[in-house]
């Protein structure tokens, strides 16, 4: 069924860069054949599943959106996608994505944007708009995104889906082609809170293959979502963060985000106001530390080892320099040569200590923010994002205006905590979906599902 509904949308949609129809069925069947014996390998046996083009798959293609992997067939599963092959989910095939993640649009994939199933003329959201969409226009039940700023959590919001960014080091990034090292973490991409609770569940959870991988049990999501789907809030502590909401944030999201907050005092929660600083400074202190980090992952791409090689043709005997400089010209886009400068002027001697440096100081304020304000609340809350989905083409020439987007999510990336967006209603002045963050202390993603399953 989902084939062929990926057969009748994708074509005005293109949430998908690859569908693997034959290896899919071929799952499902061995997945009924488990189901029929009475032995199905997880509670998500034979559901079938997207995964962001991102994720190394064995025998699928890989491009991260990008014309420099173009061809490029991994040799090996990441982690998480053996996880959901071992739980028995078909693989649907790979999602449209921002080159290498870079962006809040997939209005910067190689392969052409995404559409917004709401309205083919937005866009939805990104990095992960491929994901977000299948899951919104029903291609797909469950998918799985990235977030390094907001991947996951913004194309929730805007296609009206749950998205959930786990604690940092809770889910294996091995396989996980890297942005940003210190902010990447992979997570669910689903219609409802318990189907993110039980997704996280097939793929979070210890890898030894992973130096940054948490060696402690997950707690049990899947009991915190349906306790919170009893609608009974009592005993949590809400805190709204002043930094995020107001300037910037378009009327209707903030309405549909103050009647989320009444939603939770009616279910017996308490709201407090918290202060979060050095929020402010999230955005800057990401675009260095993100493109540092990015710079120096993109330098494998050399011609030598992956995809794409361009030789030179105005060059008699070109060196390997060379077609090193004509691959990376040729097969990187605008986006993805800006932040490669960006990173390597950050981190070039002389300004290391004035911006990286510098940036990696603040990031330290911005984690004792969150330390603060969990001492007073159990969970923070905001709008995921500051507006709706914006039309496609509007904030491309204006790569600032593009980052301003992800105002609200960033910060717990810098800090490494876990978010969830949970669909919270249509904006007045364009009936599109708005979205509502709820953040936890590292290691408490249960918070997340509990609150996040209560205001649903
Ligand atoms: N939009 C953000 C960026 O461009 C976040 C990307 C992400 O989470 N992968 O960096």
């Amino acid at each position: 069924a989902h084939l062929d509904r990926i057969g009748e949308v994708d074509g005005a949609v293109h949430a998908f860069l690859h569908v693997d129809a034959e290896g899919a069925l071929a799952q499902a069947a061995a997945a009924d054949r488990r189901r029929a014996a009475g032995k199905a390998a997880s509670p998500l046996d034979g559901v079938p599943i997207a995964v962001k083009d991102v994720m190394t798959t064995a025998g699928l293609p890989t491009t991260c959106g990008s014309k420099i992997l173009e061809g490029w067939v991994p040799p090996y599963d990441a982690t998480v996608v053996a996880r959901l092959r071992a739980a028995g989910l078909p693989i649907l095939g790979k999602t449209n994505m921002d080159e290498f993640a870079m962006g809040s649009s997939t209005e910067h994939s190689a392969y052409g944007p995404t559409h917004n199933p709401w309205d083919l003329d937005r866009i939805p959201g990104g990095s992960g708009g491929g994901s977000a969409a299948a899951v919104a226009a029903f291609e797909a039940p469950l998918a799985i995104g990235t977030d390094t700023g907001g991947s996951i959590r913004q194309p929730g919001a805007v296609t009206g889906t749950v998205g959930v960014k786990p604690t940092y080091g809770g889910v294996s990034r091995y396989g996980l082609v890297a942005l940003a090292n210190s902010l990447d973490q992979a997570g669910p991409v689903t219609r409802t809170v318990l189907d993110a609770a039980l997704l996280h569940e097939v793929i979070g959870g210890h890898d030894p293959r992973d130096s940054t991988s948490i060696d402690q049990p997950l707690p049990d999501l899947v009991a915190a979502a349906r306790q919170g789907a009893t609608g009974d809030l009592s005993g949590v502590r809400i805190g709204v963060v002043e930094e995020l909401g107001g300037k910037g944030y378009q009327a209707g999201v903030l309405d549909r985000f103050r009647e989320s907050v009444d939603l939770m005092v009616g279910a017996g929660a308490e709201v407090v106001e918290v202060s979060c600083p050095h929020f402010v400074h999230a955005l800057a202190t990401y675009y260095l530390i993100l493109p540092a980090e990015a710079s120096s992952n993109l330098a494998k791409f050399d011609a030598m080892r992956y995809g794409l090689r361009v030789v030179p043709e105005d060059i008699e005997n070109p060196s390997a320099e060379d077609v090193m400089r004509a691959t990376r010209d040729a097969g990187f886009g605008d986006e993805v040569k800006r932040r490669i400068i960006l990173g390597t002027y950050a981190l070039s001697s002389g300004y290391y200590d004035a911006y990286y440096g510098q940036a990696q100081k603040v990031r330290t304020l911005i984690a004792r923010d969150f330390e603060a304000a969990f001492e007073r609340a159990d969970v923070l809350v905001s709008p995921t994002a500051p507006t709706t989905a914006f039309r496609l083409g509007e904030k491309l020439d204006d790569p600032l205006a593009m980052y301003l987007n992800d105002l609200a999510t960033i910060p717990a990336n810098l800090a490494g905590v876990p978010g969830i967006s949970v669909p919270s209603g249509l904006a007045d002045e364009d009936g599109l979906p708005t979205g509502l963050q709820v953040l936890a202390p590292a290691t408490a993603d249960e918070r997340v599902y509990r609150v996040g399953a209560a205001v649903e």
